[in-house]
């Protein structure tokens, strides 16, 4: 059994954010072959001040809830792409899911994983092979569900939940997209990976680096 802590959730953000920062080109280079180039720009620009948004904040004072509602509240003030409300969603949708917890235990985190997906998936109303990053998320948050769900430690959850995404995100180069920009492509989008789906699991991967302890 592990507790995270508030300070854990805020080097969990500044984790997320330096990946993405390192993977900005690659995702604005796959943007840019079935969308518009800035997903990379968009993401980086968003965990950037979600992660000086979270660090700003009186640790002692701050519960989860606190950090993710923060952290919703800078992504979508930083981004004015599409991701920018997906994100935001999902964070917010992470505070309601742990609201009242001063500390996160396995159970929780599984939570957070569910109610990020589902998040993207009200806000963006995408369905699973519609080729977004929702490809990602939704397997990643019923992987980790079924591990936690089989006895799987958190580590191995967390694992389970990467290792879903990346599947995910290879899986999309053969879908046609359904929503976002893509979707004006038709047949053309076929064999791209999408920039959103690939984001997602650089996402997935530093928090399971982070959360795993
Ligand atoms: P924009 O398309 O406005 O330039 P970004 O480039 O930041 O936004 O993000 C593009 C990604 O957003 C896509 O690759 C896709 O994964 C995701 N996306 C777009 N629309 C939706 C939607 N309705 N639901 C889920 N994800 C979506
Ligand atoms: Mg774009």
């Amino acid at each position: 059994m592990t507790t995270i802590d508030t300070a854990r959730l805020v080097a969990m953000f500044a984790a997320i954010a330096a990946d993405i920062s390192a993977d900005r080109d690659r995702l604005c280079a796959l943007d840019g072959v079935i969308g518009d180039a800035d997903h990379g720009i968009a993401m980086e620009l968003g965990f950037a001040a979600a992660r000086d948004a979270v660090a700003g904040l009186d640790p002692a004072a701050a519960d989860p809830t606190t950090i993710f509602n923060t952290a919703a509240k800078s992504f979508l003030n930083a981004v004015g792409a599409s991701s920018g409300p997906l994100y935001a969603t999902a964070f917010m949708r992470a505070g309601a899911a742990v609201k009242g917890k001063a500390e996160l235990e396995d159970a929780d985190v599984v939570a957070l994983f569910r109610a990020m997906a589902k998040g993207i998936q009200d806000r963006g109303k995408a369905e699973a092979g519609e080729k977004t990053m929702i490809d990602a998320w939704l397997p990643a948050a019923q992987a980790m569900g079924d591990a936690a769900g089989a006895g799987t430690d958190l580590a191995g959850a967390l694992a389970a939940a990467a290792d879903a995404a990346r599947a995910g995100a290879e899986a999309t180069k053969d879908m046609i997209a359904g929503k976002g920009r893509s979707s004006r492509l038709g047949e053309r989008a076929l064999g791209h990976m999408d920039p959103g789906a690939a984001s997602a699991v650089t996402v997935i991967e530093a928090m399971r680096r982070s959360l795993a302890g």
